[in-house]
């Protein structure tokens, strides 16, 4: 089975129908790069700065971030890396101590919220992402945006740091593509009033569950109600996606959700245009693309979407992934 992966490394993600998917990697660590080429994705789809971010003592500099965006791009052209800006607290590393604990930390300063709260600090991203765009083909994404203001407001303070740049002479990517995450159920709600303000759409789906459902995606004891496949989560995928395809903004997935292959043809099947998922699995998901068709992946969306339950939205997706694979 490894020679068939391997064999089809280099064959186009699509479906038997000939619908493409484009399938990008998650990426958290420097060193899983290297491995992104070998698995054939598409570039990375999601990665995760907080990560490197927040794995030193202090904030690396602007320049610090600069060269290891650089190193990035450089590493994965000529397919696009999609960086999304620190998403720091809920179960994320402290970004600074709070001087009171929060009692709800989820429902917390975390996310867009503290980069807007620290221009500064978010600007040195920002400017970094931008200098590294001119090594290569970029994206920049947000994470935890809960309403178009917000949007509105990192919109500004992007526009704001490419003028500096052009005033300092320092060159930038003029194509970079801007998105926003979809985790929050009120920015679902809202895909239409968000998709005319950014150029993709990628869904967190490990958050999306947690905010729809109220169950903490970190605490055992409710680990059982955690399911991606609730009719309340599907038909807020379905609300991104479908208001995304109305003003030609594609959404890509990148939650866990995205890595399962029984998810696979639910998720095709309501119109997701990409996945992004853990590097490891990328093999193994451009197998299950390449095995369904997409006008049966339809017929099971269709059919989701008027279940009443997860397990019945999970029984319709993973009966069409065994006749498939
Ligand atoms: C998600 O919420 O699904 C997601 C991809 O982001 P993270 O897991 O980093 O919160
Ligand atoms: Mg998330």
């Amino acid at each position: 089975a490894y020679k068939t992966l391997e064999a089809m490394r280099d064959l186009p993600t699509e479906t038997k129908d000939g619908r493409h998917i484009r399938l990008a990697a998650n990426v958290e660590f420097a060193h899983e790069c290297e491995n992104i080429k070998a698995s054939g994705a598409e570039g990375v789809g999601l990665y995760r700065t907080e990560f490197f971010l927040l794995g030193e003592k202090k904030l690396p500099d602007e320049e610090a971030q600069t060269r290891h965006y650089t190193n990035l791009i450089k590493g994965c052209a000529p397919h696009e890396v999609v960086f999304r800006t620190l998403d720091a607290g809920g179960d994320k590393l402290p970004f600074e101590m709070l001087d009171e604990p929060e009692s709800n930390p989820f429902l917390g300063w975390r996310g867009i919220r503290v980069s807007l709260s620290r221009p500064a600090i978010f600007k040195e991203q920002l400017r970094a992402i931008l200098r590294a765009s001119a090594a290569g083909s970029c994206g920049i994404m947000f994470p935890m945006i809960s309403g178009v203001t917000e949007v509105i407001r990192v919109r500004e303070l992007f526009e704001e740091c490419k003028k500096e740049l052009r005033d300092e002479g320092v060159p930038y990517g003029d194509d970079i593509r801007v998105g926003v995450m979809i985790e929050v159920p009120s920015a679902a709600m809202i895909a239409d009033v968000l998709a005319e303000q950014v150029d993709f759409f990628s869904i967190g789906t490990n958050d999306l569950t947690q905010y729809t459902i109220a169950v903490d995606r970190v605490n055992a004891r409710v680990a059982r109600m955690f399911r991606p496949t609730h009719p309340g989560v599907i038909r807020l995928i379905d609300m991104t996606i479908s208001a995304g395809e109305r003003h030609g903004v594609p959404t890509s997935i990148c939650g866990e959700m995205a890595g399962d292959i029984t998810m696979l043809p639910l998720l095709i099947g309501l119109g997701a245009r990409e996945v992004s998922v853990g590097v490891h699995m990328v093999p193994i998901i451009r197998y299950a693309i390449r095995h369904l068709h997409y006008w049966e992946c339809k017929d099971v969306a269709r059919q989701a979407l008027q279940a009443h339950d997860s397990m019945t939205v999970r029984a319709l997706s993973e009966a069409l992934a065994r006749r498939s694979y």
